[in-house]
């Protein structure tokens, strides 16, 4: 337990002691062996780098570019790189934004607010879009609608027909991140451009991977400001460009197109409050730190890091086709490899896997889609990925060997009676008092079990139970 307001302050190396030990308890966020929230080119020296850039700026705020021009030149040079990699041109404007999430959810706030004529404003999205877009649909009060694909791609008829007249953003993804499949941005593009709607490419996880794949030569489709009608792209640099988190970058087609984006309001006593985006108050801190690790890293040596990445995917999706008991569930295009079931509980390989030291992200069943394992590939994976068939061979015959698990009987549950109660008694029965998270199969089927809402009610609950203070 960690005191944040001790009686009398603590000597520096000792609060640096203690991070340290908290930090022991994490995954592993260098190595190749994580394959889900950490992006890593392991390349020498460049966390040095990022954490002395990021210390320059700390204490930098972005609320005034007048008054911290730094930041202002940082950021167009962000938003310039962003723009020149993913086909923009002259007109091409852009905001940093802290992440993916951010960039999204101004993506759909700039279409919504373009529109102040338009009452009930509705977003048309592939089921395969990523979550954060029903999130800018909740806080932003607009209408998801959201279209089924064809396999596991947006499906341009069914998206266009979807289009109506209170239709202000139509989105899709390059890739998605469940399975690192990208959408048909052109006729989804077209069909947008047809209605005279906005369409956004959700490139948040590929921005900075798909251009040099494609330079390498990969047969992957268009999909960004190049192609007509794609009016705006997000790019996540905390992704693959590799830099600390905290970075996103949200590109518009031109000024017009980004002018709703802003929030401006001057009738207060204060200072003239004009934000570009959600924060007002922000550090120069990942700003810095991304221009540092993009400038020390430039353009030859991302086409090198996907290089190494695109090999990583190749071993690893060779590996998943080898194994028995499993199978490719998306083409690994990409720098995604999804994995489903072949005769394997697949909560029970996830956790085999994680015994061997594998971190892999299991994926419930959505619709008629099975659960799949995620990996998240990055360049650090390449040196470690000879090793990963032989682990997961046998990682596979040990959840054969086990069996799937064996599920405690649980009352049938609606989300309206998740109580803290509740949730501290299923904690304990399944496990989660003691704060291991290792062995998460049996909580895993219970939660891939749960209808979506019933879910999202029991991991609230159960996230609310831990983000408590600690007891006095
Ligand atoms: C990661 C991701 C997001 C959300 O980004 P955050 O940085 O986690 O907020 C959105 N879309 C896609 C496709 C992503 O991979």
């Amino acid at each position: 337990m960690i005191d944040a307001l001790p009686e009398k302050g603590v000597p520096a190396e000792q609060v640096l002691a203690e991070l340290r030990e908290l930090r022991g308890a994490d995954l592993p966020t260098h190595g190749g062996r994580l394959f889900a929230y950490v992006y890593d080119p392991a390349v020498d020296g460049l966390d040095e780098l990022a954490r002395a850039a990021h210390a320059v700026s700390a204490s930098v705020n972005g609320l005034d570019p007048t008054a911290f021009p730094s930041l202002l030149a940082m950021e167009n040079a962000l938003v310039g790189a962003a723009a020149r990699l993913l086909g923009g041109d002259a007109d091409t404007v852009g905001s940093v934004t802290s992440g993916g999430t951010e960039s999204l959810i101004l993506a759909v706030k700039a279409a919504r607010d373009a529109h102040p004529e338009i009452t009930r404003p509705r977003l048309v999205v592939p089921s395969t879009a990523h979550a954060a877009f029903a999130k800018a649909a909740h806080y932003l009060r607009v209408e998801l609608d959201v279209v089924p694909t064809k396999g596991l791609t947006a499906d341009p008829p069914a998206m266009a027909a979807a289009i109506g007249p209170d239709t202000v953003l139509v989105a899709a993804s390059a890739p998605s991140y469940a399975h690192g499949v990208i959408d048909p941005i052109p006729e989804l593009a077209a069909a947008a451009a047809a209605r005279g709607v906005r369409l956004h490419v959700d490139a948040c996880f590929g921005g900075w991977i798909l251009p040099y794949l494609r330079r390498l030569g990969a047969d992957l489709p268009a999909f960004d400001l190049s192609v007509p009608g794609v009016t705006s792209i997000s790019a996540d640099l905390h992704k693959y460009a590799y830099t600390p988190k905290g970075v996103s970058v949200l590109l518009h087609r031109d000024e017009a197109l980004r002018r709703p984006q802003y929030f401006a309001y001057a009738d207060w006593p204060g200072y003239t409050m004009i934000n570009p985006v959600i924060s007002s108050t922000r550090s120069g801190g990942p700003i810095a730190a991304a221009v540092a690790t993009m400038r020390s890293i430039g353009d030859a040596g991302y086409l090198d890091l996907a290089a190494r990445t695109r090999e990583a995917v190749e071993i690893l999706a060779a590996a998943v086709t080898e194994t028995d008991g499993v199978r490719l569930y998306a083409p690994a295009t990409t720098s995604v490899v999804c994995l489903a079931s072949d005769g394997v509980d697949l909560f029970v390989l996830a956790d085999e896997l994680a015994a061997r030291d594998w971190h892999t992200q299991p994926q419930m069943a959505y619709g008629d889609l099975p659960p799949t394992i995620h990996l998240t590939v990055t360049a650090s994976v390449r040196p470690t990925a000879p090793a990963f068939a032989a682990d997961l061979a046998e990682a596979v015959a040990a959840a054969q060997a086990r069996g799937p698990v064996e599920v405690p009987e649980l009352p049938p549950l609606t989300p309206e009676m998740i109580t803290p109660e509740l949730i501290a008694g299923l904690a304990q029965g399944l496990g989660l008092g003691g704060g291991d998270f290792s062995r998460m199969a049996v909580v895993n089927t219970v939660l891939n079990a749960a209808p979506p809402a019933l879910r999202e009610a029991l991991l609230t609950g159960f996230l609310s139970h831990l983000q408590r203070p600690p007891k006095r």
